[in-house]
């Protein structure tokens, strides 16, 4: 119990994305996010079939991998590979409701995500429910901005917290927005440089580009 006698929950918090390839960009928020928000964890957990996008080329046993490697010898941020053994698209709230029954009660859940994500929120198969399952942190992105009308900006609007101390007073439900410090880091941007035959040594780790020599992608 806080001095104020309300609940403070312990936190896990878990960011979805299709890590094709995941670079600092992702690991260095997660390790921001974990240290703000005193997260017990965060799981990086790479789409297999993304609902919204092109599958990538890159097949979701790679991504997975090139994930698990980043975050090695890092204890607080974790592969989480479930959406790899889940048939069809790979629905956010599926793994939320997962992860909501093996974390059981008394742990808050914060599902991560970027402002690019959450300009599309709408599109999300029952992305109304999300909040049932998880608070939502939202990552202020370079180049992006929240939006600003519509059913998304009205969304934010309604359950938008200032103070991230609230995130731990209840399971789910709210939405804080945390300023980390802005890497214009993408897994776009790296492909081309790879296709172009350039080197993209220092946007992730040295670990991830060697699997990729290795495994011969994005060539
Ligand atoms: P792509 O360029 O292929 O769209 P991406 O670099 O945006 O990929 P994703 O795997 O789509 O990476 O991102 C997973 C999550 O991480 C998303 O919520 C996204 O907003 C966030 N993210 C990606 N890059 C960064 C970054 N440089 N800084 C902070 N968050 C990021």
């Amino acid at each position: 119990m806080s001095a104020l006698g309300s609940p403070t929950l312990p936190l896990v918090g878990i960011l979805g994305g299709t890590f094709n390839p995941v670079h600092y960009g992702h690991l260095r928020s997660a390790l921001e996010l974990v240290e703000r928000l005193q997260l017990a964890q965060l799981r990086l957990m790479p789409s297999a079939e993304p609902p919204h996008r092109d599958v990538p080329q890159c097949s979701a046993f790679h991504r997975a991998a090139m994930v698990e490697i980043a975050v090695a010898g890092e204890a607080r941020l974790v592969c989480d590979a479930r959406e790899l053994k889940r048939a069809g698209k790979s629905y956010t709230i599926d793994s939320l409701i997962e992860l909501r029954a093996e974390l059981g009660s008394g742990t808050g859940l914060c599902l991560v995500m970027g402002c690019d994500a959450v300009l599309g929120i709408t599109q999300w198969h029952r992305w109304q429910e999300l909040l049932d399952w998880a608070h939502i942190v939202v990552i202020a992105r370079p180049g992006w901005a929240l939006p600003r009308s519509g059913e998304a900006a009205q969304w934010l609007h309604e359950h938008r917290v200032d103070d991230p101390q609230c995130l731990r007073q209840r399971e789910a439900g709210c939405i804080t927005i945390e300023e980390l410090r802005p890497l214009a880091i993408s897994s776009t941007e790296i492909r081309e440089i790879l296709a172009a035959g350039r080197s993209a040594r220092y946007l992730l780790p040295q670990s991830v580009l060697d699997y990729i020599e290795a495994h011969t992608l994005y060539r």
